[in-house]
């Protein structure tokens, strides 16, 4: 069977713990490639993407999230952004062409963001730990912010032989009997799944593989599993929308200049063309 991203849910029998486990490797090989990293700030940006998959799995399936590390004194930003449909991306945003610094050595914070139903916003910040650990990042989040114990590992290696990243979330259900013993049992058990790269690496890796590694002689029942893919977006109904925002003094200096307009996509740098006929366009209408 072909390995394809894809991030999966199951439920101890007991009713204490519940797992989201995602492979985000192909998803990340985008982002990465569109985004031109490489080195630490390429599993970085690995680590966040499957941040945020997880994140809207665990909290919000069927609303989008974003999550943003941000670097202190304005030293630039990496986003993800995870959607219901399945689809993901990511942004580096780099203030100068050195950009954006080391998250082991630059304080950072990380901020998550998901709408609500009723599409306000639910927002928490946190700062990113001196190691620069994303996973602990997020799961001090979980706690403070959505008072919500949880286990996290986010994992990548995509400059290696074999590309992987991945991760797994193990929450504690309100409902656990005996929540503090079942916690003590299950620390124990994760602490052979605090690097999972091995895991991600094996010729059998999938979601589901790892979470019948993680609850091993536990019984537990799936719930659920769902496709997990790199995408954006945008489009020229986008561009237009975004463009009929501006000043009209700006939208006829574009007209005077006479030349079509592109725009290019930072997320997934797709790209699009703007016709003069079509910036006129925005004259009339406006
Ligand atoms: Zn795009």
């Amino acid at each position: 069977m072909p390995k394809r991203d894809a991030v999966m849910r199951a439920m101890t029998n007991d009713g204490a713990f519940r797992i989201v486990a995602a492979r985000t490797t192909d998803t990340v090989r985008r982002v990465i490639a569109a985004q031109e990293l490489s080195g630490e700030l390429a599993n970085d940006m690995a680590d966040l993407l499957t941040a945020a998959v997880l994140y809207r799995e665990t909290m919000a399936p069927s609303l989008r999230v974003q999550c943003i590390v941000r670097f202190a004194e304005r030293a630039g930003q990496m986003v993800a952004d995870s959607h219901p449909d399945g689809w993901s991306r990511g942004l580096v945003q780099r203030p100068s062409p050195d950009g954006p610094p080391d998250i082991r050595q630059t304080p950072a914070t990380l901020e998550m963001m998901r709408t609500l139903p009723n599409s306000e916003l639910h927002r928490g910040v946190v700062e990113v730990p001196e190691t620069g650990n994303l996973s602990e990042a997020f799961m001090r989040y979980m706690q403070l912010s959505e008072q919500i114990v949880s286990m996290i590992s986010l994992c990548s290696d995509v400059e290696g032989q074999t590309p992987v990243a991945g991760g797994y979330v193990v929450q504690l259900l309100p409902e656990a009997a005996e929540a503090d013993a079942a916690m003590a049992v299950m620390t124990e058990r994760l602490e052979r799944f605090v690097d999972i790269r091995d895991q991600l690496r094996a010729s059998d890796a999938s979601p589901a593989r790892l979470i019948e590694q993680i609850f091993e002689g536990m019984p537990f029942t799936w719930l659920h599993e769902s496709g997990v893919r790199f995408g954006c977006q945008c489009s020229q109904i986008r561009v237009m929308t975004t463009l009929s925002l501006l000043d009209r003094a700006e939208i006829q200096e574009l007209v005077d200049e006479g030349e079509p307009l592109d725009v290019g996509c930072d997320y997934c740098g797709a790209s699009y063309t703007v016709e003069v006929a079509h910036l006129q366009g925005l004259l009339s209408a406006s």
